[in-house]
């Protein structure tokens, strides 16, 4: 196998050498101290890294999914309302989750490369009763960031918990849990986290877990009920162990490296270099003359972009961009999965990477005929890139 590529889809993501070095340790008993000083501090950090004081951190093997169904089993009862804005597949996914936790699920849907509409949702919200309102940060089907920040204060505003999938999204878009009074926040770790695939986090407000254990009814899911690792997660922060699941202790190594590297950027400048490098791809595939899902400029993702083919131009470019050695995913959206492609840039990406990915998709096009100033994405990324200090 060819090792020398630049993965850029949307998780898993090129993982820092230091991260997957972790991995390879001797595995420790899960009821070590040495293992609790460990995971201890991944909790920790893992607090810092969501910009919340006070919120709950739960690790759980598991994925992404994983996340978005403990979430909902945990705060929503059979019979309860719960308002759904979707953007695509990962907003539907999270109502197919509801319902089959048998809540009464209302749709917001937005328009392809579309946010959903918060003045639709606050209609539905102004006729009470829905005891959580969830958004999906970025949705991986369209490329396009919803206002998280907006969607808290409705929340608050008609007393409704607010759960966001930050699957797409954490350690890369901006994302201030207590200040943007966010209840659950919810991501995996392949992504921006920068941990390969696994694990499951979610850290939950201090008002969420308080609607937890005001449940009247226990909840439909064992593995992930909140009430079972709440213990396990207090003890490793206190540097104790307690056991309810065996924990996937190589990948929490890799999650420890990979927070206490995030942290050393810090927040502030992970989320601009995030916000710089998006731009400067975003620019570069604009001037290639591709179109983009999103149809705002404002609403772009930082961590993803998704791009239409060209005319006369499908799928087979994905495998011309990786002739050209750059791995990129292949649409997902039910409606357009085979007009548009996804780059993720995310995690550990450098400028360099930027570079060398429109670098790979003009190759890609120029070899499949499309007619276009060869350079001209590669120029405009510069052009941005080199406006930085
Ligand atoms: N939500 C979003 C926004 C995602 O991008 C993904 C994965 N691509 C998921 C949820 C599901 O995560 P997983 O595949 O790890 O289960």
């Amino acid at each position: 196998m060819q090792e020398r590529f630049l993965l850029m889809i949307p998780g898993p993501i090129d993982f820092d050498p230091a991260v997957l070095r972790a991995m390879s340790a001797k595995t420790l008993s899960h009821m070590s101290v040495e293992f609790a000083e460990i995971f201890g501090r991944a909790l920790e950090n893992l607090r810092k890294v969501f910009l919340t004081e006070k919120g709950q951190p739960f690790v759980v093997a598991g994925s992404g999914t994983l996340a978005m169904d403990m979430a909902v089993a945990n705060l929503v009862e059979p019979g309860e309302r719960v308002l759904v804005l979707s953007g695509g597949f990962f907003g539907d996914r999270m109502a197919d989750i509801a319902r089959r936790y048998q809540a009464e699920v209302v749709v917001v849907k937005a328009p392809i490369g579309e946010v959903p509409s918060l003045e639709e949702a606050e209609k539905h919200l102004k006729q009470g009763g829905f005891k959580a309102i969830t958004a999906t940060h970025v949705d991986t089907s369209t490329g396009v960031a919803v206002d998280v920040k907006a969607v808290g204060e409705l929340a608050q505003k008609y007393g409704a918990l607010s759960i966001i999938d930050g699957v797409c999204a954490t350690a890369g878009m901006e994302f201030r849990q207590d200040e943007w009074g966010i209840d659950v926040y919810l991501t995996a770790s392949q992504k921006a986290i920068g941990v390969p695939p696994g694990l499951a986090l979610l850290v939950v407000s201090q008002r969420a877990m308080e609607a937890y254990r005001k449940r009247r009814s226990p909840v439909l899911n064992y593995y992930g009920d909140f009430g079972l690792w709440l213990p396990v997660m207090e003890a490793y922060e206190a540097r104790k162990v307690a056991y309810f699941a065996t924990p996937a202790v190589n990948l929490i190594y890799a999650l420890d490296v990979s927070l206490q590297q995030i942290l050393a950027e810090g927040m502030e400048n992970r989320f601009a270099r995030h916000r710089l490098l998006a731009k400067a791809f975003q620019a570069g595939i604009d001037a290639i003359g591709l179109k983009q899902v999103p149809l705002r400029e404002e609403i772009r993702a930082w961590t993803l972009t998704c791009a239409y083919y060209p005319d006369g131009i499908g799928p087979e470019l994905l495998k011309a961009i990786k002739a050209e050695g750059v791995v990129v995913a292949a649409g997902l959206h039910p409606e357009i999965k085979d007009k548009y492609f996804r780059v993720g840039h995310m995690g550990t990406l450098t400028p360099g990477d930027v570079l060398t990915t429109l670098g790979a998709i003009e190759r890609a096009l120029a070899s499949l005929g499309y007619r276009f100033e060869k350079g001209a994405g590669v120029k405009a990324a510069q052009e941005i890139l080199c406006l930085t200090p």
